[in-house]
C-alpha cells in the first residue's frame, strides 16, 4: 500500500512516499481502508521529533481519518465490515489502510462526508475537553480563541457558541476574521494589531476574558496572561510558535486566576469522559448544527507540500489529505 514514511528527525522534507505491507488487525483491532485523513499542528511536531510523545522512527504519521472498515480483528464486536468511520490514532493515518483499537472508532452520521469526519475528532474532542471539562465554562463567559481560523479555532468557536459563550476570535488576516464571524465570533481580532490587549478589555467592558484558548506560546504568552479576567483560566492547548513562554506564577494570585494545561490524548483512554463528551459532540453533529470546516485537499504523495502549507499558516479549517 502506499504510505508516507519518515525515518528520521525533520520538517516537510522527511516527508516520504513508500510502498509499506498492508497492516492486518490484532486482537481487539480494526484495519480500515482511509478515505481522508486530517493534517494537524501536533503531526509537524511528531514528524520533528519535538511532540509530547517520542517519536520512534521509522513511522507513518497522521492521528485522524475517516474511512470503510475493511476487517476485523479477534473478540472485535459492534462494528461490522463495510461502516463508514472516523478514527483516532497515534499515528499510521497518512496511509492507503490504517490499524486502529476497536475503542478508537466513532461511527460516522450517513450525512457526514469523508472529509468532514477526518477533520472531525481531534479539534472538536480537543476543543470539547478544554472548554467544558478543563475551564468549566459556564454561559454568558467570554472566551478568546486563538488561531481562530485553523482546525481547532473553527471548532473552538463552533463547540464554545454551543456552550452560551461570547467569543472573541483572533486571527491573521480579514478574511480569516471573515470566517470566524460566518461561524459565530462575537468580536474578531487581528492577532497582528498593535493594541490588542486594550482591544480585548474593551470588548469585554474593561473586565479581560473569562477563558483564553492558548496555542501560539512564546513572547505572546505574557500578554494573554494580562487579557485574563478576576477567577480568568487560561487553557494552555499548544504552542505553535515553538518558542519557550515564561511567566510569573505569583502574578496569578491577586486575580485568582489559573493556568491549566489541555492534552487530548489522555482523555481518549478515560471512558467516562469519553462518554461524556460523544454525549454532547455527536448529538449536535448528526443535527447539523456544529460541521467541520474543510480546508484545503491535497493527495497523499502531497503531504510535504500540505505541511508547508499549514506551516505558512495559509490554512483555514482542517487541511485534509486523502489516498
Ligand atoms: P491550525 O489549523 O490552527 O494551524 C496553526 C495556526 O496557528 C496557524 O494557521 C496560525 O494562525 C497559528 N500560528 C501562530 N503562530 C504560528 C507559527 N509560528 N507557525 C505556524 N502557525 C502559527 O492547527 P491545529 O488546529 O492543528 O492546531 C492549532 C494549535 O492547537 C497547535 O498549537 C496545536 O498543537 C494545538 N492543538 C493541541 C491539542 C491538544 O490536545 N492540546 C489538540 C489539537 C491542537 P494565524 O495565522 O491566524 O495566527
Amino acid at each position: 500500500m502506499k504510505a508516507i514514511q519518515v525515518r528520521r528527525a525533520g520538517g516537510p522534507e522527511v516527508l516520504e512516499l513508500a510502498d509499506l505491507p498492508k497492516p492486518s488487525p490484532g486482537p481487539g483491532q480494526v484495519l480500515i481502508r482511509v478515505e481522508a485523513a486530517g493534517i494537524n499542528f501536533a503531526d509537524i511536531l511528531y514528524v520533528a521529533g519535538e511532540y509530547l510523545v517520542r517519536t520512534r522512527y521509522p513511522t507513518v504519521p497522521g492521528m485522524e481519518f475517516a474511512g470503510v472498515i475493511e476487517a476485523l480483528g479477534e473478540g472485535v464486536e459492534g462494528l461490522q465490515p463495510g461502516a463508514r468511520v472516523a478514527a483516532l490514532g497515534g499515528s499510521g493515518a497518512f496511509a492507503e489502510y490504517a490499524v486502529v483499537p476497536a475503542r478508537s472508532v466513532l461511527p460516522l452520521p450517513p450525512q457526514m462526508s469523508a472529509v468532514e469526519a477526518a477533520a472531525f475528532p481531534v479539534s472538536y474532542f480537543t476543543a470539547y475537553f478544554a472548554l467544558r471539562t478543563q475551564a468549566r465554562a459556564q454561559p454568558g463567559e467570554w472566551a478568546l480563541i486563538q488561531a481562530a481560523a485553523g482546525a481547532l479555532g473553527t471548532a473552538s468557536i463552533q463547540i464554545a457558541k454551543q456552550m452560551g459563550l461570547r467569543v472573541i476570535a483572533l486571527a491573521s488576516s480579514e478574511e480569516k476574521l471573515a470566517l470566524c464571524r460566518r461561524l459565530g465570533a462575537d468580536v474578531t481580532l487581528l492577532n497582528t494589531q498593535d493594541n490588542l490587549l486594550e482591544a480585548v478589555r474593551n470588548a469585554t467592558e474593561g473586565k479581560g476574558v473569562d477563558i483564553l484558548m492558548e496555542v501560539v506560546g512564546g513572547a505572546g504568552f505574557a500578554q494573554s496572561l494580562k487579557m485574563l479576567a478576576y477567577r480568568g483560566r487560561l487553557l494552555v492547548i499548544g504552542s505553535a510558535s515553538r518558542e519557550m513562554a515564561q511567566m510569573y506564577p505569583v502574578g496569578l494570585m491577586k486575580g485568582n486566576q489559573s493556568v491549566i494545561g489541555v492534552w487530548l490524548t489522555p482523555f481518549l483512554s478515560d471512558p467516562a469522559e469519553m462518554q461524556a463528551a460523544v454525549a454532547f459532540l455527536m448529538p449536535l453533529v448528526a443535527s447539523g448544527q456544529i460541521r467541520p470546516v474543510v480546508g484545503e485537499r491535497f493527495k497523499l504523495e502531497e503531504a510535504a507540500e500540505a505541511f508547508r502549507f499549514v506551516l505558512s499558516r495559509k490554512n483555514t479549517g482542517k487541511v485534509i489529505l486523502q489516498p
